[in-house]
C-alpha cells in the first residue's frame, strides 16, 4: 500500500491500493480543530471514475470500489440517477443548469461537508443574553465557517434561482437541496424553511409585503434573508389550531404576544408565525398568519427574545430555540380564516424539502458504507465477499433507490401543479405522494443510516466517520414537518376527498399495460397487493374509528406499493439499454417490503442479489437474462 502526503491511499487505475480502515488518516478530520478550518486541497481528493460513459439509467454512477473517500466526490457528478432525472425533466438542462449544479455538487461535498463536521463536533451554535437599559436581548452565535458556507448556499441560488428573471424550474433547486442533504441536514433546515416562506410570500402575500421581502429572500448577492416558520407551541406541534399566541392590531401593524416552543434558525431575518387576532374564534379558522421581521422598518431591533436553545439529539448545527414574543411587531400576511391555510401551504412545501433531505442523507449513508466495506477486510477476505454483508448493503441500496423514486415523483408532481391553486386531480396526486414520501423516505432514512453504521462496525460509531452524525440527524426527519401519524391523517383526507385509490390505480394500469415480459410476474404480484390495499382502504374510509386505527398501516402499505410501481416504471430506461439492474432493484424491493411479510422460507444457493452484487452497488449493467434465471418471476 502506498500513501500520499496526507496519509491517504492512492488510486491506481481501477485497482484499490489503499486500506482505508486500518489506521492512518482517513482524510476526514478538519484541518484546525478549534480554529476555522481552511478549505481542503482538491488535489488530495480522488477523482471519481465514470465507469459507465454509456449511462445505464438511474442509480449510482460512482464506483465505490475505486474511490478513496466519499467526501470530496462531487455529489452531482457522482449521481447518475439525479443526472438522468434532470435531463429527462428539465428543459435544456445540459446547456442551462448542468454546470451550476456540478459546481454546487463539489461545493457541498467539500466545504459544506467539512463545515458540518466542524460545527457538530467543535462549535455548535451558542446563545448569549445581555441586558441593556432594562431590556433583555438574545443573540445566537455561529462559527464563521458556518456563516460563510451558509451565505454561499444562498448566493449560489438555492432559493433565488427560482425567482430571477429567467428563473430555474423548482426541480433545479430541489436537486441542490437533495445534494445538501448528503452533507448537512442542519444547514438544510433553514433552507427548507426559507424556500417555503419565499414560496408562500411570492404566491399569497399582499403586494406591498411581497415587494418588500421577496427580493431580500431571493437575493443572490450574499446578503439574502433566511426565514423561519413559527407554529409549534408548548401544547404541541400537530394541533396548530390550538395556537395561543395573540395578535393585537396596532395601527398599520400587529403586536404578537406568546411563546413559540420550537423555533429553528432562531436568528433568521424573517419568520412567518401563526397567531390569533383578539376576538377571533378558536380552532384553525380563527388563525391569522403574520410576517415577523428581525428588524422593523425603521431599523430598530424587533422584540424577539430567544430564552433558550434546545439541547438536541441531532441537527446540532442549527439553533432551535424557545422564543418569547412580547409586543413583537408583525405585518399581517393572511387574516383568519386564511392564515392557517397559507401556513399549511408553507408546510406542504417544507415537507417536499424534508423528502429531499431524507433522500440525501440515506444516499450518503449508503455511499459511506459501501465504500468502507469494499476496503475492509476480515478473516482474510474483503467483507463485501460475505453473503450477509452483501445482503445488508443490498437492503440499504434498495431502500435508497425506493426513496429516490418516491422523491423524484414528488418533484415531478410539484412541477406539474406549480402555481395551480384550485383542487385538481394533479394537486391531489401531489398531496398524496408528498404525504406518502414524507413518511416513507424518513423511515428509510432512519433505517438506512442505522444499518449503514452497523454494517461498517465500530469505526462508524466514532466521530472519525460521519455516520454517527447522520444517525442522529436522521431522527428528526420523521418528526418535524409533521410526524408519521399526521401524514397518515393527511393521506386519509386526500383519499376521502378524491375517491380512494383511483390515482394509484390509474398509474398502475398504465404501467402494467406496457410492462416487459420478464417483469410480468412481478407486475401481477403488485396488482394483487393493490387489490388488497383497495379493500383495506374501503374499511379505513368507512368510519372515523377505523381511520384512526389503521391509517398509518395503510400509509405504510400504500407507500410501498407506490414505490414499487415507480421503480418498475424506471426499469424501462435501463431495459431498453440492455441492463436489468433497476428491474432487479424493483424486484428485490417488492420481495423485501411486500412478499417477505408472507414468505420467510430459506432457499438454498446463491441469491439474485449475490449474483449481481457489484453491479447493484456500483450501477453497472446486469444482463437481462438474470431476470429469468431459475424461471420467470
Ligand atoms: C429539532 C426540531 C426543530 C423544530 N423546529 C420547528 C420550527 O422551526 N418551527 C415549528 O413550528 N416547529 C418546529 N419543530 C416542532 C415540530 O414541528 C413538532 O415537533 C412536530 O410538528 C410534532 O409536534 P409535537 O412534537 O408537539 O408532537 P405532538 O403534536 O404532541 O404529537 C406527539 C405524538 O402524537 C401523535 N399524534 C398527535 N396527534 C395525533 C392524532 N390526531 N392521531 C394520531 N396521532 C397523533 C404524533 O404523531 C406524535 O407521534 C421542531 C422540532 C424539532 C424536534
Amino acid at each position: 500500500m502506498r500513501l500520499n502526503d496526507e496519509g491517504k491511499g492512492q488510486i491506481d487505475g481501477s485497482k484499490v491500493v489503499r486500506e482505508v480502515v486500518h489506521g492512518g488518516s482517513d482524510g476526514k478530520t478538519v484541518s484546525t480543530a478549534h480554529g476555522f478550518p481552511g478549505t481542503r486541497q482538491n488535489a488530495s481528493v480522488p477523482t471519481v471514475p465514470r465507469v459507465h460513459p454509456g449511462n445505464v439509467g438511474r442509480g449510482m454512477l460512482m464506483d465505490l470500489r475505486n474511490i478513496a473517500s466519499v467526501r470530496g466526490a462531487n455529489f452531482f457528478e457522482a449521481d447518475i440517477g439525479l443526472q438522468d432525472y434532470l435531463c429527462d425533466h428539465v428543459e435544456s438542462f445540459e446547456n442551462k443548469w448542468k454546470s451550476t449544479l456540478s459546481d454546487f455538487g463539489a461545493f457541498v461535498a467539500n466545504d459544506v461537508d467539512q463545515q458540518a463536521e466542524y460545527t457538530d463536533r467543535y462549535f455548535r451554535p451558542k446563545l448569549e443574553h445581555r441586558e441593556d437599559g432594562g431590556k433583555y436581548h438574545s443573540k445566537v452565535i455561529y462559527n464563521k465557517f458556518w456563516i460563510d458556507v451558509s451565505r454561499e448556499l444562498y448566493r449560489r441560488g438555492i432559493v433565488g434561482l427560482n425567482y430571477t428573471e429567467h428563473s430555474a424550474p423548482y426541480t433545479v433547486t430541489f436537486a441542490m437541496a437533495y445534494m445538501l442533504g448528503q452533507a448537512d441536514i442542519s444547514l438544510h433546515c433553514p433552507v427548507a424553511m426559507t424556500t417555503a416562506v419565499t414560496y408562500v410570500i411570492d404566491r399569497f402575500a399582499p403586494a406591498p409585503l411581497r415587494a418588500k421581502y421577496l427580493p431580500k429572500l431571493a437575493s443572490m448577492r450574499g446578503d439574502a434573508f433566511t426565514a423561519g416558520t413559527w407554529a409549534t407551541e408548548r401544547h404541541g406541534g400537530s394541533d396548530i389550531g390550538a395556537t395561543t399566541t395573540e395578535a393585537r392590531a396596532e395601527g398599520d401593524h400587529f403586536a404578537l404576544n406568546g411563546l413559540k416552543w420550537f423555533v429553528s434558525n432562531a436568528s433568521s431575518e424573517l419568520a412567518i408565525a401563526t397567531a390569533r387576532p383578539s376576538g377571533a374564534p378558536g380552532g384553525s379558522k380563527g388563525l391569522g398568519l403574520y410576517v415577523v421581521p428581525a428588524r422593523w422598518t425603521d431599523g430598530s431591533v424587533n422584540s424577539i427574545y430567544v430564552r433558550k436553545l434546545k439541547d438536541k439529539l441531532g441537527t446540532c448545527g442549527i439553533a432551535t430555540g424557545e422564543v418569547e414574543l412580547a409586543g413583537t411587531k408583525a405585518f399581517e400576511f393572511a387574516p383568519p380564516p386564511h392564515g392557517f391555510k397559507v401556513m399549511m401551504e408553507a408546510l406542504e412545501f417544507s415537507r417536499i424539502q424534508n423528502v429531499l433531505a431524507s433522500m440525501g442523507i440515506q444516499r450518503r449513508a449508503f455511499m459511506e458504507a459501501a465504500n468502507y466495506c469494499y476496503h475492509r477486510e476480515a478473516f482474510g477476505r474483503r467483507i463485501t465477499e460475505y453473503p450477509m454483508v452483501q445482503e445488508q448493503l443490498t437492503d440499504i441500496i434498495v431502500r435508497v433507490e425506493a426513496s429516490l423514486a418516491l422523491g423524484f415523483e414528488v418533484m415531478r408532481a410539484f412541477e406539474a401543479v406549480k402555481h395551480e391553486t384550485l383542487e385538481s386531480s394533479k394537486r391531489a396526486w401531489l398531496r398524496l405522494i408528498t404525504a406518502l414520501a414524507k413518511y416513507q423516505t424518513a423511515e428509510h432514512a432512519n433505517v438506512v443510516c442505522r444499518k449503514a453504521l452497523e454494517t461498517m462496525g465500530g469505526n462508524a460509531y466514532t466521530y472519525d466517520y460521519c455516520l454517527s452524525r447522520l444517525v442522529r440527524d436522521a431522527q428528526v426527519l420523521s418528526i418535524w414537518e409533521g410526524p408519521a401519524n399526521i401524514q397518515a391523517l393527511e393521506m386519509i383526507r386526500i383519499l376521502a376527498k378524491f375517491g380512494g385509490l383511483a390515482p394509484i390505480e390509474d398509474r398502475a394500469r398504465c404501467l402494467l399495460d406496457r410492462i416487459p415480459a420478464e417483469l410480468r410476474g412481478t407486475g401481477e404480484r403488485l396488482v394483487l397487493y393493490l387489490d388488497k390495499a383497495k379493500s383495506a382502504t374501503k374499511l379505513v374510509l368507512s368510519d372515523l374509528g377505523e381511520s384512526e386505527r389503521h391509517a398509518r398501516n395503510l400509509m405504510d402499505f400504500l407507500a410501498d406499493i407506490v414505490a414499487a410501481l415507480l421503480l418498475l416504471e424506471e426499469t424501462g430506461h435501463e431495459l431498453a439499454r440492455g441492463s436489468a439492474r433497476k428491474a432487479i432493484i424493483a424486484r428485490l424491493f417488492i420481495e423485501s417490503r411486500l412478499d417477505r411479510v408472507h414468505d420467510r422460507s430459506f432457499k438454498p444457493g446463491r441469491t439474485l442479489h449475490e449474483r449481481t452484487f457489484d453491479a447493484l452497488m456500483n450501477c453497472q449493467p446486469v444482463p437481462i437474462a438474470e431476470l429469468t434465471h431459475g424461471g420467470p418471476s
